[in-house]
């Protein structure tokens, strides 16, 4: 199997493009950053918050928050840096957890005012379900609460901005980040983010689409009246990680208070949701055979901080890739699965190509249910 010769993403990441020297998007993203006249466009983000900077009566932009180390660092960013008013909104994730919470106390106690919206958690049940059993991802309905409720506040509040953070597509490779976006619409987020099926393919699975109405991206005529135009900040700064952290652990902010999350190499990402970090990247583990701690060395590697052999062993001493039985039974619980199905549904979505199988075509596990990785990257 190929993986990048710069850093250790697979050839199975969706969407993934290699050049000629076997060299991924992601880690070309870094030379163009080099390119990009940063200060040009520092001058372009001022003109345009310009237009949209008030008296402070009410709130110049909205900033979708997870409470995590990124939000946090757009909110203080776009406040304390370029002198906006921040409406703070959140999605309640699917099931949020204690240090997600405190991180979402801390935006408040850094003095941000924030909206949680929490839709229909029955209908959220069936989308879960629908995620699980047929796309092979526990979270979709997350995916897309991320991007449509602080939309939805947009047009209800009448505020027109919306600072997201990075584009991941730039950022960590995709079939955008050549064109330089700088902006997310209907768009963007039909085509990153709803993995084909669409919420009205719903109704087929009995959803009620008046009980998902949060979950909608509100129509076009609304987008327009309102104006609502959705920026990257990463678009007008370049995006470091490690910066975000830095500045929001110094104020504070709480890392994951057990070390990494499972499947993870470090304790600051995925926090606020227990199936994000738990469930949700072991599915993506089983079905493109690399996981979360693979995001996070990558990244490691292309802002510089460590080599890629380096990354190789880290690889290997992370739990990616180890069931997170952790979880499974708060999560049987919400969707009243049985164990039997819930593993039956895993293997569905496993990919045999990349995990050991014995002569029967049977994946081979051990005591704890770990599959076994056929490849894994090497050093050059
Ligand atoms: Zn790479």
């Amino acid at each position: 199997m190929q993986f990048c010769r710069k850093c250790i993403m697979p050839i199975t990441r969706p969407e993934q493009v290699f050049d000629a020297e076997g060299v991924c998007d992601a880690c070309n993203s870094v030379a163009r950053k080099r390119d990009i006249d940063w200060s040009q466009r520092a001058a372009e983000f001022d003109a345009i918050l310009a237009r949209y900077r008030g008296d402070g009566a009410r709130w110049d932009c909205i900033i979708p928050v997870s409470g995590g180390k990124d939000s946090c660092y757009q909110a203080l960013t776009m406040r304390d840096k370029y002198g906006m008013k921040p409406l703070c909104v959140n999605h309640i994730p699917c099931e949020l957890t204690e240090v997600g919470q405190k991180n979402l106390t801390f935006l408040r106690d850094q003095g941000f005012d924030l909206i949680q919206v929490g839709g229909n958690r029955k209908a959220y049940r069936q989308l879960v379900d629908i995620g699980f059993r047929k796309l092979g991802d526990c979270c979709w309905p997350e995916h897309i609460g991320i991007f449509t409720i602080p939309v939805r506040i947009a047009v209800e509040f009448r505020i027109p901005l919306l600072i997201w953070g990075e584009n991941s597509q730039f950022e960590y490779g995709g079939p955008a980040s050549r064109k330089g976006n700088n902006f997310l619409d209907r768009n963007w987020l039909e085509q990153f983010q709803m993995l084909g099926h669409r919420l009205s393919d719903a109704v087929h699975d009995g959803v009620n689409m008046r009980d998902i109405y949060f979950l909608e991206y509100p129509p076009d005529q609304q987008i327009h009246e309102v104006g609502v135009t959705g920026l990257f900040l990463g678009y007008f700064e370049p995006w470091d990680t490690e910066r975000n952290r830095d500045l929001v652990l110094s104020l504070g902010w709480n890392r994951n208070p057990g070390g990494p999350v499972e499947g993870a190499y470090n304790d600051i990402e995925n926090l606020d949701c227990k199936w994000i970090g738990g469930l949700h990247d072991y599915m993506k583990f089983i079905k493109f055979g690399y996981g979360r701690a693979t995001d996070q060395l990558c990244i490691e590697i292309r802002a510089g901080r460590m080599t890629r052999s380096e990354a190789i062993d880290k690889l290997i001493a992370s739990s990616e890739g180890q069931v997170p039985w952790k979880y499974v039974p708060d999560f049987l619980q919400f969707l009243g699965m049985s164990e039997a199905v819930f593993e039956t549904t895993l293997d569905r979505f496993t990919n045999k190509m990349l995990f050991v199988c014995d002569d029967d075509g049977n994946l081979v596990k051990d005591a704890h249910g770990n599959l076994q990785r056929k490849f894994l990257p090497q050093p050059l």
